[in-house]
């Protein structure tokens, strides 16, 4: 798989004029998967063709994501919350092994996959022996159901939340079905969460799958005061009017900023319908349709045109828009995910 990273003279352009006088001096990737080729092995190719996102690359070792940060973001103090590779074929044991090694290799916290099939006491013992700060469950890891019909205990038993609740760990849950967090049977799964397990944090990747406003809208007022106990990774996402509603309903503290690099790593932009969205996108990827040619030279990075986006909408917070900016890009993973980027190793910093 090719590395797809590439910068140019416009990106440092566009980071120049949009993001570098604004951006907080520290910035933690809440949301970075991390892993080696040798994690990865050969993978399906019926697999890779079902799949836009595996076509972009999947390999992304730690050295590299740091490297990455400190390229986009010059001026900031980078680190990175790794996750493991959401790929039901990968070597996630292997890769959990890679992850545990670090914080103390490179100052960088992490999150240990599970699978729904493993022992409890295994995961438990892999927890606390990896110094992980939590689970990164995965819906790809239930295969024998279609992801449209998967409930979160599926790829989530309650014995696994029993171990995250009971070591006051982190769950970062990306969730299932097509209605995503608008989806009556997620609602009622997170309210359980977080009424049986009131120990754990529960954080959603990708704004709840809230790529559009209208699954964050409707997910909000299904979920009430459940939403409150919540909290939101920004990962992927880059609509304006979900990052407008998310500031709107959601306390400062519940947002935490987070890329899912490799994903995301090319040039382009996104465009919406009202519940789906189309990528843009420079780079040749199969899936890529090329439907403004002309245009693509003038691309920057996804992960800038999110960054900007967060900066913007949270520029309109008035007095409290530095205090906001920092804990958006870095406070608040550090409080959820309950690590400190003071204790990191020597190439934390720059
Ligand atoms: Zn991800």
């Amino acid at each position: 798989m090719p590395d797809c990273f590439a910068y140019d003279q416009k990106d440092a352009l566009f980071y120049d004029q949009n993001i570098r006088d604004r951006l907080p001096k520290k910035l933690v990737d809440a949301h970075c998967h991390v892993n080696l080729p040798s994690h990865v092995g050969p993978l399906d190719p019926a697999d890779i063709a079902g799949d836009w996102a595996l076509q972009c690359g999947v390999e992304l070792p730690a050295e590299r994501a740091k490297s990455i940060l400190r390229t986009l973001f010059p001026d900031a103090r980078t680190n990175c919350l790794a996750l493991p590779l959401p790929l039901e074929q990968a070597n996630m044991a292997a890769n959990n092994s890679y992850l545990a090694e670090l914080f103390t290799r490179l100052g960088e916290p992490a999150l240990m996959a599970v699978k729904p099939q493993w022992s409890p006491e295994q995961v438990e013992h892999d927890l606390l022996a990896g110094r992980f700060n939590g689970f990164k469950p995965y819906l790809s890891f239930a295969r024998s159901i279609a992801p449209a019909q998967l409930r979160i205990s599926d790829y989530l038993p309650e014995t696994q939340l029993a171990i995250a609740n009971r070591h006051s760990k982190v769950v970062l849950l990306h969730l299932p079905r097509p209605e995503r967090l608008a989806d009556d049977d997620n609602i009622r799964d997170l309210r359980m969460i977080v009424e049986r397990y009131p120990d754990l944090r529960l954080v959603l990747a990708h704004l709840g799958r809230s790529f559009n406003v209208d699954f964050l809208r409707e997910g909000l007022v299904k979920l009430g005061d459940a939403a409150s106990r919540l909290y939101f990774d920004t990962a992927a996402v880059l609509n304006p009017e979900v990052y407008a509603l998310a500031f709107e309903k959601l306390r400062p503290d519940q947002i935490l900023f987070g890329t899912d690099m490799p994903f995301m790593l090319w040039h382009g932009r996104r465009r919406w319908t009202e519940r789906t969205y189309i990528n843009l996108c420079r780079e040749d990827f199969p899936w890529n349709r090329h439907l403004e040619p002309e245009l693509e030279t003038d691309y920057t990075l996804f992960i800038y045109e999110q960054v900007k986006v967060i900066l913007d909408v949270t520029g309109q917070a008035g007095t409290d828009r530095d205090r906001l900016r920092t804990a958006v890009f870095s406070g608040n993973a550090e409080k959820v995910y309950r690590f400190s980027t003071e204790r990191s190793g020597p190439d934390a910093s720059r």
